[in-house]
This record gives C-alpha cells, sequence and structure tokens, in this order.
C-alpha cells in the first residue's frame, strides 16, 4: 500500500517540486493522497525502530556554524584545513585557537526546536537511537536519551601523544581556554581535542552499535551533507535492511536520490510539523 505512495513521493521529487513553502507545497498533491509529513507521523506512531543521524544542518538554527555553510570558514581556513593530525602535528596553535573559537560560539548557543523534538522522541518511543556526527553536545543539553557520537565531543580533549597516566578522554569544559595550546595534566606534553579528525579511525565499538542501529524501520537522516563517511554510509546500509528512509535537509544532497522521501526544509520546521502530527494521533 505505501509503496504506491513513496514512488509518487520520489516521483515528485525527481520532478524537482521544491517545497518552498513546506505546507503550500503539499497541499498541492491531491485529495485523498497520502502526504509526506502525514506518512511520516504514521510510520513513526507505530512504535517502530526509530533511528535519526543528524548532523551540523540541525545546529544551525542555535547560531552553529556547518562546516559548508558560508559561516564555515574560520579566518581563511576551511576545516579540511585544520581538522586533520598533519595540521595539528604542524601547528597545534592554530588548530586550538580554532577550536577554542568554536567551544566559545557553542557554549553560547543553546539546543533549538528540533533539538528538543528529537529529546522528547527519544523518551517517548522505546526503540530509539539517535546518532550524531555533531561535536557540539547540543542534543544531550536538550536531553536525548543514549546519544551515539560518531565524531566524538568538542568538550572532551586527550593526550596528543597518548602517555600512560592518562585516560582515552577526559572532558575540559574551560571557555576560553587557559592556555593554547593547552597542555596535558598526567604528562605535560600537548593535549588535541576529543574529536575524530578527518582521515582518522572511529571508535569501533561505536561504528558497531551505529551499524548495529540501521536494523530499523524508520531512519532518518537530518541535517547532513551526506558526504562525511562512514556516517553517509548508514542511510545506505538502512536502506538496505528494509528500513523506510527520510531525509530533511535544507537542499538536496547525495542521499536524496536513494531515501523514500527528501522532505526540504529546515530541520527544525519540519521535525516541529511532524511532532504535530503525532500529538494530534
Ligand atoms: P556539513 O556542514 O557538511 O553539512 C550541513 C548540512 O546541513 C548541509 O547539507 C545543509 O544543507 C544542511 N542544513 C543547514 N542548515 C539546516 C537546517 N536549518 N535544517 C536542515 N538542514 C540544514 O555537516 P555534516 O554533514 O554534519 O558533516 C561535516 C562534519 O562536520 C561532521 O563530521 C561533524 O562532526 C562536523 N561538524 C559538526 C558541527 C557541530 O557539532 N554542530 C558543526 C560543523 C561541523
Ligand atoms: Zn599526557
Amino acid at each position: 500500500m505505501g509503496t504506491m505512495m513513496i514512488a509518487r513521493t520520489r516521483d515528485l521529487l525527481a520532478n524537482s517540486l521544491v517545497y518552498a513553502t513546506l505546507d503550500a507545497g503539499l497541499s498541492t498533491l491531491s485529495s485523498g493522497e497520502s502526504l509526506p509529513l502525514d506518512v511520516i507521523a504514521s510510520r513513526l506512531r507505530r512504535h517502530a525502530r526509530i533511528t535519526v543521524l543528524t548532523g551540523a544542518g540541525i545546529s544551525a538554527a542555535s547560531g552553529v556554524p556547518t562546516f559548508r555553510g558560508a559561516e564555515g570558514l574560520w579566518k581563511q581556513f576551511r576545516a579540511e584545513e585544520l581538522a586533520t593530525p598533519e595540521a595539528f602535528a604542524r601547528d597545534p596553535r592554530l588548530v586550538w585557537e580554532w577550536y577554542d573559537w568554536r567551544r566559545r560560539r557553542i557554549a553560547a548557543c543553546r539546543p533549538n526546536g528540533g533539538h528538543d523534538v528529537l529529546a522528547v522522541w527519544s523518551r517517548r518511543f522505546p526503540s530509539f537511537t539517535l546518532i550524531t556526527q555533531n561535536v557540539d553536545g547540543l542534543h544531550e543539553r536538550a536531553g536525548t536519551r543514549g546519544v551515539l557520537r560518531m565524531h566524538g565531543s568538542i568538550w572532551e580533549v586527550a593526550c596528543w601523544s597518548g602517555c600512560a597516566g592518562s585516560p582515552a578522554r577526559w572532558t575540559d569544559e574551560a571557555v576560553p581556554l587557559s592556555e593554547i595550546p593547552p597542555h596535558c595534566i598526567y604528562c605535560g606534553g600537548l593535549i588535541r581535542p576529543g574529536v575524530v579528525w578527518f582521515g582518522e579511525a572511529l571508535d569501533p565499538e561505536i561504528v558497531a552499535k551505529c551499524l548495529e542501529a540501521t536494523r530499523c524501520d524508520v531512519f532518518l537522516t537530518i541535517g547532513t551533507s551526506a558526504v562525511v563517511y562512514p556516517a553517509a554510509s548508514l542511510i545506505e546500509e538502512a536502506r538496505r535492511r528494509g528500513a523506510y528512509t527520510v531525509e530533511i535537509n535544507l537542499e538536496p544532497t547525495p542521499a536524496s536520490a536513494f531515501v523514500d522521501v527528501a522532505v526540504q526544509g529546515s530541520a527544525e520546521q519540519v521535525l516541529a510539523d511532524i511532532d504535530r502530527r503525532l500529538e494530534q494521533g
């Protein structure tokens, strides 16, 4: 039954029906046809196993710059030039100045309505997993249960040389940092941000949990450019395993072509619209 609707939705998107104002755009579908947001809400309402993957776009409305947006640049550098072990080895002060700037910026931000809806869902649905590529901690601050952080946290640090006395990572929320670059309290050497940089391996335990979570009934990918791997491959994996896949993003991404429904709109608005439908039962 759902299949025809899904096909229609995909066809409409392929014909580049842009949901400029979401409701107006959707209401142009013929009556009696299930609307995409209604379909998404009814899928969620079945208390299915739900997995959500978020990227920088979910935090954009909070004022946290995305990497690929206009504000993603810091000084003249692109993120890819700073978020690598090579960049840190070359110039730890420069990399820490950037992290200190981001930490100050994020500390001044609050979770937005999109984070709030997902936090409510994490308590409402018995089988709900939130995977995030974000390092800002805003899902946790919104009260989301059991967040799987693929790329670590900007509020954690680790010893750069991994000295014997130090834990793998520890929390350091000092804003601004008392010294740049900061030093290891265990060995006096340099510390590094507790995030996964480009070219670094992800924590295998977290990857295993993320892969396990692709075994679900509904998989939503929200505010991610779907170009950073292996996060992006989770969407493909969920689809391969038969999940109903939904994308919510301001613009089309490589994932738009293969998800069941690609909703073009802001995460905070679309999540509020879906949540309203859930509340109405
Ligand atoms: P990205 O910067 O590559 O892409 C952001 C995506 O969000 C884009 O596709 C954009 O169209 C979309 N977007 C922007 N505003 C939106 C909104 N209001 N609603 C819906 N979509 C919106 O980010 P990414 O895909 O997460 O991947 C890049 C890497 O950057 C990740 O590894 C992540 O760790 C890191 N990062 C994290 C943060 C953070 O913690 N907040 C911020 C920037 C980058
Ligand atoms: Zn150390």
